[in-house]
């Protein structure tokens, strides 16, 4: 059976999305770009509209739904915002308070994820360090067992959304090393809450996403309490492939709403646009070229989709291999994070002079997609993960 339609209930779940997004978030982009800060009160509403909750059970204050879901959503996040600064705060919280339900003790689910899905709380991921990125091998981050305590020491960097979880509270899924001697098999995942005592925080300024922000901290001697691990002892990397997936595929969906968006938006100025004696849209070299990236960014929102419906597949009926899962995922972001930033450069040219101004909505744009190039996974790594799965394991080193 193939069948791509969304379910009636889907519908109804993009339909008031998008009304809410085009109320509620568009209008605030201009003074989160100018306040470099994400208007709590959106936040507030977010939360109401249970933007926050979609992946916590609903015994935890949540609304426990389907991946393809979270990704509707994320695509009208990602629609209405192209500084992508509001979609990033919906996508890391929502995948990482997944990993957290979905492995977190009894006593942390009941401590942090309420409070999450009323906007409260906010979970972030820490896995990046000064030295490492994509190479786990070089971690220093390290949490010792003390007691019925694990003091953790090391440093993490390039973190996302370290202000809303400095400000509202929350923590981040912490990636530490716990048996050194064991490389990747000796990792734990922690839930690490903000301390001032114990965290050294920098903040770092970036290329764009304007109202996010993005830091790094040094830990020092911070004792986390057993019911924080996250999983088995030294099996963290056993699991947390399965937050990365969830963002990536996510961030698949927001970068060809993103696109979409933009191609419009491009679309409407050239129409507007008259130069040789005609609206510039008639010309047929930009129509081939609207025509080439709306191809490619309507085919990105599919791949997008098709992740999350395998992560769906994978999490809620234990149907298809892990790796199968992954690959599935690295082909969409892959493809999707190219191809917008792709689009939006496109869509930027189509507006002359004034796309490359500070007041063109695709000038945000493309500065913010750059982003999900690197982000929860380079795009050297979606290759590596699609070249695994298709050339095979024994000819990868
Ligand atoms: C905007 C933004 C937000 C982020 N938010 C977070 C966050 O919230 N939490 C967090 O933990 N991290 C975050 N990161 C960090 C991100 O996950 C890392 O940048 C990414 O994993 C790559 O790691 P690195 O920067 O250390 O690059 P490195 O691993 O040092 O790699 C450098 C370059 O070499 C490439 N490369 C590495 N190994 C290979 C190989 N074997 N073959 C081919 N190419 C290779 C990489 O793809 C990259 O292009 C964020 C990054 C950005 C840009």
């Amino acid at each position: 059976m193939l069948d791509f339609t969304f379910s009636e209930e889907q519908e109804i779940i993009r339909e008031s999305a998008r009304a809410f997004c085009k109320k509620e978030i568009s209008p605030r982009i201009r003074g989160m770009i100018k306040q470099r800060n994400i208007d709590p009160e959106l936040i507030k509403k977010m939360a109401k509209q249970g933007f926050f909750g979609l992946t916590i059970p609903e015994e935890y204050g949540g609304s426990n739904r389907d991946a393809v879901s979270v990704g509707i959503i994320a695509e009208e996040i990602g629609r209405a915002d192209p500084t992508v600064s509001i979609p990033v705060m919906f996508l890391v919280n929502n995948a990482w308070a997944y990993l957290v339900s979905k492995y977190g003790t009894e006593s942390l689910k009941e401590k942090y994820l309420p409070k999450v899905a009323r906007g409260e709380n906010f979970v972030g991921i820490a896995s990046t360090e000064p030295n490492f990125g994509s190479d786990v091998a070089s971690m220093v981050t390290s949490a010792k067992r003390n007691g019925s305590n694990f003091t953790i020491n090391g440093e993490k960097s390039y973190i996302s959304l370290m202000k809303n979880i400095m400000d509202n509270g929350g923590g981040f899924v912490t990636v530490a090393k716990t048996s050194p001697d064991k490389g990747a098999r000796g990792v734990s995942l922690f839930f690490m809450p903000y301390s001032k005592e114990h965290m050294d925080v920098t903040f770092l300024e970036e290329m764009g996403r304007e109202g996010s922000s993005w830091g790094a901290f040094k830990i020092k001697d911070y004792d986390i309490p057993e019911e924080n691990l996250i999983g088995t002892l030294d099996k963290g990397f056993n699991i947390i492939h399965e937050g990365f997936e969830f963002a990536r595929a996510i961030i698949s969906v927001i970068s060809g709403g993103a696109a979409l968006e933009s191609i419009g938006r491009g679309v409407e100025y050239m129409k507007n646009r008259v130069a040789f004696g005609k609206e510039i849209v008639r010309f047929q070299g930009l129509q081939f070229a609207v025509a080439e990236h709306t191809a490619r960014m309507e085919t990105a929102l599919d791949l997008g989709y098709r992740a999350l419906w395998f992560y769906d597949q994978e999490q809620r009926f234990g149907k298809y291999d892990r790796f199968r899962v992954s690959k599935e995922i690295a082909k969409a972001k892959l493809l999707s994070t190219t191809w917008a930033f792709d689009a939006i450069n496109e869509a930027l040219q189509w507006q002359g002079a004034y796309g490359y101004s500070k007041d063109c909505p695709e000038e945000w744009a493309l500065r913010g997609i750059r982003s999900f190039q690197l982000a929860e996974g380079s795009r050297e790594i979606m290759k590596m993960i699609i070249a695994r799965e298709t050339i095979g394991k024994e000819f990868m080193n």
